[in-house]
């Protein structure tokens, strides 16, 4: 059994930082305070472009007829243009799938069409000042927004059912030999994918732990022996062709 972690490396920050469209339309959304749109500008300017989905590719390739899951901290769609069925991952930050309003309003919470999405993105390059294309709350009459982090009133719902699905897949790995590989999983939330992967590393004797991280690569001494990391970037390295 494969448990996967995906992180920070595969939102690609420097490659968006040197895009002039991507550092236009970030000044408009923080000027906005419309923070959870970030993953929607980064996603129609990675499109196409980045390296995460040809590196994701590369990995689905490896993994594809294993029992795996994957838990990401991305907020884009890089996982599903890979070609990883939904049913295998989830995504406790956030998707651009979702909306909810702004205030929280738990029943707010609905899927988010393409067309929505594209009139948005959109106007968030023509800096448009009604970023509104998403409607508002049929409850409280607020401004929707994208379930993700950024939302101060998140609904952490618009996960529950993957992570349901994702903690009787984890049942199923006790005292079974698991791997436990995590790729450019960075410190930005760490109670998510870092430090719970740890400790099932430790608990479990049979699993065995791979941290693959440009930066953040030390192992923790518990780990001593079941464990190997490696100071490369996660994208560089599947593209590289590594073999898992
Ligand atoms: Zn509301």
């Amino acid at each position: 059994m494969l448990l996967i972690g995906i992180g920070e490396e595969f939102e690609e920050r420097s490659y968006l930082k040197a895009q002039p469209e991507y550092e236009r339309g970030l000044a408009y959304l923080e000027k906005a305070e419309r923070f959870d749109l970030l993953p929607l500008l980064a996603e129609g300017i990675l499109n196409g472009r980045g390296r995460a989905v040809r590196a994701l590719r590369e990995l689905y390739g490896m993994v594809a007829d294993k029992n795996y899951f994957i838990i990401s901290t991305c907020q884009t769609d890089v996982l599903l243009r890979a070609g990883f069925p939904e049913n295998r991952v989830a995504m406790p930050c956030g998707t651009l799938k979702k909306k909810q309003c702004a205030c929280g309003c738990e029943q707010s919470l609905t899927e988010v069409g393409e067309v929505e999405l594209a009139a948005l993105y959109h106007d968030i390059l023509a800096e448009n000042p009604d970023l509104g294309a998403l409607g508002t709350c049929p409850y409280c009459h607020g401004k929707m927004a994208l379930n993700n982090i950024f939302v101060e009133k998140y609904l952490e719902s618009g996960y529950r059912e993957d992570w349901g699905r994702y903690t009787k897949w984890l049942q199923g790995t006790l005292n079974r030999s698991v791997c436990i590989l995590e790729l450019g999983v960075g410190l930005d939330y760490p109670s998510v994918i870092r430090f719970p992967f740890e400790k099932m590393g430790f608990y479990n004797q049979k699993a065995f732990f791979i941290r693959i991280n440009e930066r953040l690569h030390y192992l923790t001494k518990e780990l001593n022996g079941r464990g190997k990391s490696m100071a490369k970037n996660s994208i560089d390295l599947l593209l590289g062709g590594v073999i898992l």
